[in-house]
């Protein structure tokens, strides 16, 4: 499927991961130019772009870059490479292939907000991608595109990076900074954002994987370039990751706008087995689910959020007719009730009790009354939990009673046909 490709333009290349081919490729090129820039500008050319966070939230990146505390330093930089999200693995990919375009866009990001130090926060998981990235850190440094006086420039950047734990709410900026610092990993009271007290208390500036990768390519060929793609609001290229009960599951970079069912047929080979579609998870687990009906929602931030979800993380995942969604729905659960951090009651035992109840419709012990108080469970998390782990596990929950209802009752009541023979 034909696509404007910025982020997988070369990611099957032969050794992309060395520093020789990324540069033959073009690789670096940007340095030179960049530094001929105030920072200010740079800052300036991500806003033209349109460019919004990939990490789930879609907020804009010029503008959290703008936000940094002024005339406060060290100001630091992480990279939010604790991709974590079910569905999710387009960073991944990324940093498997082409570690050297995210190095070259934390470069641009530390130039453009006056930050001398980087680090890559990667999920422990990830131990492989961070040899990978320590290779090409390394051969950065050995041809002067880190380290002190870059490029004859003044600008002096040194780049670190560290494993998580292996903790998914290590994936929350907050408790992914208090890692990054030695403690526990737990979320902190927003605000204050990174942006004004991060890292150590410093102006931080927290990306994701995904959004340093575009960096380069803003850069080289123009903000307009950038924002030419995509939709009015939502500018761009977006990794989509594929999963389910598909023919092709993969990472696809599509531009933003793209009909969900394109990506489903023409990008990911159509529905495995000829199936029919049931319902699909647009943006990773934390978002809600939507009914086959709703495939042809453009994906974009704005398309997304209208039809009753969001575009996350960019995970699809994709469920065909053979699917329950109770079942679905509690293993989505578990994995939330598995990693909630418990600092906070509504998330530590809300998710707890949810998966109790899910649990006991599917083995066929639930009761009548268990769908409504699962909802109401869901009133009594969403929005009122210390981060955003807690609405995340409402997602699955709450959309797959709101459009799959029948599910849950069947459940119940073949319960009551089994009690009523028995
Ligand atoms: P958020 O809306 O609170 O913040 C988004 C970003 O904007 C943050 O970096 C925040 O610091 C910054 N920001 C917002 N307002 C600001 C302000 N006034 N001043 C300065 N900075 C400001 O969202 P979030 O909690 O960071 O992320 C939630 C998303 O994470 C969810 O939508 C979910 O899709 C996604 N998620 C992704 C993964 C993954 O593996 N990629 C895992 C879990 C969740």
């Amino acid at each position: 499927m034909e696509s404007p490709l910025i982020l997988l333009k070369d990611i099957d290349t032969p050794n992309l991961t060395s520093i020789d081919v990324y540069e033959k490729l073009g690789g670096y090129q940007s340095l030179k130019k960049a530094f001929q820039h105030q920072p200010e500008e740079i800052v300036e050319m991500v806003k033209a772009s349109g460019l919004r966070g990939r990490g789930g939230a879609g907020f804009p990146t010029g503008l959290k870059w703008s936000f940094l505390a002024k005339d406060v330093f060290p100001r630091y930089l992480c990279c939010n490479a604790d991709e974590s999200e079910p569905g999710t693995c387009k960073d991944r990919e990324l940093l498997m292939k082409n570690p050297h375009m995210l190095i070259e866009g934390m470069i641009l990001c530390s130039y453009a907000c006056r930050i001398n130090t980087a680090y890559n926060y990667l999920r422990g998981e990830f131990w492989e991608l961070a040899d990978v990235f320590d290779k090409a850190v390394e051969e950065a440094y050995a041809r002067g595109y880190l380290g002190k006086n870059i490029m004859g420039s003044g600008f002096d950047l040194e780049m670190h990076s560290h494993l998580g734990a292996g903790a998914y709410i290590c994936g929350e900026e907050s408790a992914l900074l208090t890692s990054l610092e030695g403690c526990r990993g737990e979320p902190r009271l927003k605000p204050p954002f990174p942006a004004v007290e991060g890292l150590y208390s410093k102006p931080t500036v927290v990306n994701n994987v995904e959004t340093l990768c575009a960096v380069p390519f803003i850069f080289n060929n123009g903000p307009e370039a950038y924002s030419a793609i995509g939709t009015e609001k939502s500018k761009g290229t977006k990794l989509v990751s594929v999963s389910g009960h598909v023919n092709k599951p993969g990472n696809y970079e599509v531009p933003m706008g793209t009909p969900t069912r394109d990506i489903i047929d023409k990008w990911a080979g159509g529905m495995r087995n000829g199936n029919k579609l049931k319902a699909f998870i647009p943006g990773g687990s934390s978002v809600p689910m939507l009914p086959a009906d709703k495939v042809d929602v453009p994906y974009d931030y704005e398309s997304l959020m209208e039809a009753g979800s969001m575009l996350g993380s960019g995970a699809l995942i994709v469920m065909d007719e053979t699917v329950n969604v109770v079942e679905e729905t509690l293993r989505l659960t578990y994995f939330y009730m598995h990693e909630s951090c418990g600092k906070c009651t509504p998330c530590r035992e809300g998710t707890r009790w949810m998966h109790q109840i899910l649990s006991q419709i599917l083995t066929k012990q639930g009761q009548p009354n268990q769908v409504d108080l699962l909802n109401d469970i869901c009133d009594n998390m969403a929005f009122k939990c210390f981060c955003p782990l807690g609405d995340a596990a409402v997602g699955p929950v709450a959309s797959s009673i709101q459009y799959f209802r029948e599910d849950y009752e069947a459940l119940i009541e073949s319960m009551k046909t089994a009690d009523s023979v028995g």
